[in-house]
């Protein structure tokens, strides 16, 4: 070991399924992803090429809660496929993407819309709106060797019992290994890496006191309560 003149910070880990913990190395995120919430943010649904921002490993939060973030009025959630890498490198061709991933298990992308929408407006990055304390609340993480590898199925989020968004990730526009593959054009992918898949239509505020119900067909529900 180095001689650290600071302690170390906690390693990231996410549970998963059956009792492990993934460690994680990034995050990243996919915007517009599904036609009808690219149509719904204003933007024209054409498969144009994919585009990606980060969050931090520590904003993970299996925890179950989520706190409002600060400096916000409007924060919106965004049900969200997880995507675990076990392996990664560069160049990675569509057909051999899905051998790199570990498992795959249900995530919010909480956004500061408000924020966001400045950023967008001023050309500035996002991180102010994406990349914010807990903004990520998770489940477990179910390993590909078990449940295989999830191209169809419901993706949903409630609100206080009342159904949100609706879809389904049959309609994602680029598909897991699609995702894999051009990220790894640009950046060096690895093991621990976590991908965000992308949200329908449907987004929108909640309160605090809010419970988010958020789930995936295969790969269970979170329950988030808004603190
Ligand atoms: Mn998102």
């Amino acid at each position: 070991m180095p001689d650290l003149v600071i302690p170390a910070p906690p390693q990231t880990t996410i549970p998963t399924a059956d009792g492990g913990h993934f460690p994680v190395r990034r995050v990243y995120c996919i915007g517009r992803n599904f036609a009808d919430h690219a149509i719904e943010m204003g933007h024209d649904p054409d498969r144009e090429d994919p585009f990606f921002f980060q969050k931090n490993p520590d904003n993970l939060d299996p925890s179950g809660t989520f706190p409002y973030p600060s400096r916000s009025e409007d924060v919106h959630h965004e049900v969200e496929l997880l995507i675990a890498l076990k392996s990664g490198g560069t160049d990675i061709a569509v057909d051999d993407a899905l051998d790199h991933v570990w498992g795959y298990g249900v995530a919010l992308d909480m956004t500061r819309r408000d924020l966001q929408g400045i950023a967008k407006k001023s050309g500035r990055p996002w991180e102010i709106g994406k990349a914010v304390e807990r903004s990520a609340p998770i489940g477990p993480v179910h390993a590909a060797s078990r449940i295989g590898h999830p191209s169809e199925g419901r993706i949903t989020v409630s609100v206080n019992g009342q159904t949100k968004q609706d879809g389904d990730l049959n309609q994602m526009i680029w598909k897991v290994p699609e995702m894999i593959a051009y990220l790894s054009n640009y950046f060096e992918l690895a093991a621990g890496d976590v991908i965000l898949g992308g949200t329908p239509a449907g987004v929108g505020p909640v309160e605090r006191g809010d419970t988010m119900v958020a789930g995936i067909e295969g790969l269970g529900e979170i329950t988030v309560r808004v603190t």
